[in-house]
């Protein structure tokens, strides 16, 4: 039976030191966010997360979810009520909008609390994990109407918010969406179509669900230009806001999936329900991205989650399983073998899961301070500043942290063997739940796409400038440093690569935009890598400062030191073999016509 401890010391370490919360205690929300109660949320959460969502995450596998022959859909047992314990202790409301009932505080926490739920049960997270996107962009783009009539009750998690793009002939492509919305007489539309894949489409958590579809409007362009947003809710809402008819919408199927078995992932039949526009027509991308840059936020998160269970219970079994002897001589001479743990290729592994699941924690709550400046900074200039690096940094977090978090949770499944391949022992649904977080929310190629085709030439290059401009001042302090010199060079190097890789793209993509495509990827791990090695040049930094101070819990410092190190050693330098991937072109990647890869019997 696996285990799950909430990291609760590594979080506080972050949130106080790292990013020093307090210091922007003059920014509003903030306030309220003293060092007591970030403590206060951030191990109460954890000890949810452990207590109550872990232990129904196993069952929840086996179980999956059930459509009922009337359409409706049974989560699996506990799920119910641990959503409402999560409601009632205000997990979901915590970095919410106050004038509709949220506890306005920072999204770091938010964020924390967001990585703890979805470690501990990524199936039972989705459920109250999109409705704070779908609420972001009701409150960006919605009418007053629709946002005093949805809002209140979406951000108790009353109501629970779904995300509705996908349908059977189109998926990134949104602009080969059929669903039609038809004007009606009451300033309302009937919404006509089939979406699938649609994540908590159903349930049995909430007396009502609010469905963000998009839609086209008759003679809307027939491309992306013509997509509209709508609010449709499943149970139809009176103007006294209570609850009246059926909505025509209905569960149609609910899809068998590889992993994520607890959440229900559905095909939505719209026949005519009724439905409200979000924002202007055919504007509705535009809305809908709002909600989908915060899922991807989320989404990242998911790439750390699974690759942290897998890491915490990988280590107790690498501490207890006997295999071999040390390469250096026994390590425990009385018994008949050592612990896997002495084994370098398996430290290697654990070494690199360590170093990747708190270099990833450090990288999303520096994109939840992101979010929180982009609102919140005092002046214009810092505001668009947030903004400009937030775009930047958002397809990295969702690509290259679901992409190494599921590779980590691959290695973390080898250091048991055999037995990580069987179930009982829970690390193979920890690989099979990683793995859709690399797919949706725009897979992985898409999102190397957007930072390389959308992100690095907008504005002439003004947000990657930025982030050069980040690491270039922090590796310049560190080079003064003698403990953190050795770290900053290596990380500069990184750097110099990445430099390298954006100015190839700026010569050679142009030319020839198959370049660009061909080294999209790549581009994203290495950005990736000089990310992560700037949030261990901060750890490290804020470590060997308390070190020198003689400040307690020396181990905890003294590990953030070593792991420091040890990413800048043997993560570090792949962003040099990336790049000269990239600089190959796509030439050899694009010889080939499409008949050469036919099998020859
Ligand atoms: C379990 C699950 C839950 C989901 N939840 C939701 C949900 O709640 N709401 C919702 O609307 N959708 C949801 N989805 C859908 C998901 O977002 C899509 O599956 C995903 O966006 C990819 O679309 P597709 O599957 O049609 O693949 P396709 O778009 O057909 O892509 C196939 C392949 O081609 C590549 N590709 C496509 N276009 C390009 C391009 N322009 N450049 C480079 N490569 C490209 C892709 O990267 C991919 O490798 C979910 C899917 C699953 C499996």
């Amino acid at each position: 039976m696996p285990t799950y401890t909430a990291p609760t010391r590594d979080a506080r370490f972050i949130v106080n030191e790292v990013l020093d919360l307090a210091s922007y205690s003059n920014l509003p929300g903030f306030e309220s966010a003293t060092p007591d109660i970030i403590d206060t949320v951030i191990n109460e959460c954890g000890k949810f997360a452990a207590e109550v969502l872990q232990p129904i995450n196993q069952q929840g596998d086996a179980e999956g979810c059930t459509r009922n022959a009337d359409g409706s859909v049974t989560t699996p047992s506990g799920f119910k009520a641990a959503f409402d314990q999560y409601c009632e202790s205000g997990w979901g409301t915590i970095s919410s909008p106050e004038e509709f009932g949220g506890q306005a505080m920072p999204h770091v926490l938010g964020f924390a609390v967001e990585e703890f739920i979805s470690t501990a049960n990524h199936s039972f997270g989705m459920y109250p994990g999109l409705t704070n996107g779908a609420v972001n962009a009701i409150y960006a783009t919605g009418s007053e109407e629709l946002k005093a009539k949805y809002l209140p009750n979406m951000i108790a998690n009353k109501w629970l918010g779904t995300m509705n793009l996908t349908e059977p002939q189109c998926g990134t492509d949104l602009g080969l969406i059929r669903t039609k919305a038809e004007p009606q007489a009451d300033g309302s539309y009937a919404i006509t179509g089939t979406k699938i894949f649609i994540s908590a489409g159903e349930h049995d958590l909430t007396e009502n669900i609010i469905h963000l579809v998009l839609a086209k409007t008759p003679g809307a362009p027939d491309s992306s230009k013509g997509i509209s947003l709508f609010l449709v809710p499943k149970v139809l809402v009176n103007d006294d806001g209570s609850l009246g008819e059926r909505n025509a919408v209905q569960c149609g199927s609910i899809e068998h999936k590889m992993g994520i078995h607890g959440n229900a992932t559905c095909v939505m039949n719209y026949d005519g329900a009724k439905g409200w526009m979000v924002g202007e027509e055919n504007k509705g991308l535009a809305a809908m991205f709002i909600m989908m840059n915060a899922a991807r936020l989320g989404v990242g998160i998911q790439g750390l989650a699974q690759s942290e269970v897998a890491y915490q219970n990988a280590v107790a079994y690498a501490k207890d399983r006997r295999q071999g002897r040390a390469l250096t001589g026994p390590a425990d001479p009385e018994a008949k073998a050592d612990p896997i743990f002495v084994h370098p290729d398996v430290r290697r592994m654990l070494m690199d899961a360590k170093a990747f699941t708190e270099g990833m924690r450090a990288f999303y709550l520096w994109a939840a301070l992101l979010v929180d400046l982009t609102h919140k900074a005092p002046t214009e200039e810092e505001r668009a500043e947030a903004d400009l690096l937030l775009g930047l940094i958002t397809p990295v977090l969702k690509g290259y942290g679901t992409d190494k978090g599921f590779d980590t949770a691959v290695n973390m499944q080898q250091v048991f063997g055999g037995h990580g391949y069987i179930k009982e022992w829970g690390m193979e649904q920890f690989v099979r739940d990683a793995r859709i977080a690399q797919i949706y929310e725009g897979t992985n190629g898409v999102q190397a796409m957007d930072l390389c085709g959308r992100k690095l030439p907008a504005k002439g290059g003004a947000a990657v400038q930025k982030f050069f401009a980040v690491c270039d001042e922090e590796i310049a302090a560190a080079k003064g440093d003698e403990a953190l010199a050795p770290l900053a060079e290596k990380l500069d190097r990184a750097l110099s690569e990445q430099k390298a890789a954006t100015m190839w793209f700026m010569q050679n993509a142009m030319a020839n935009p198959n370049n660009l495509g061909a080294g999209a990827h790549h581009y994203m791990h290495i950005m990736g890598i000089v990310t992560l090695g700037l949030m261990w040049l901060r750890m490290a930094k804020v470590a060997s400062a308390k070190l020198a101070d003689g400040a307690d819990d020396k181990a905890f410092y003294e590990a953030k030191v070593a792991t420091a190190r040890y990413f800048m050693d043997r993560y570090v330098p792949d962003a040099g073999a990336l790049r000269r991937k990239i600089e190959t072109g796509a030439e050899s990647m694009m010889a080939l016509d499409e008949a050469a890869f036919e099998t020859a019997a």
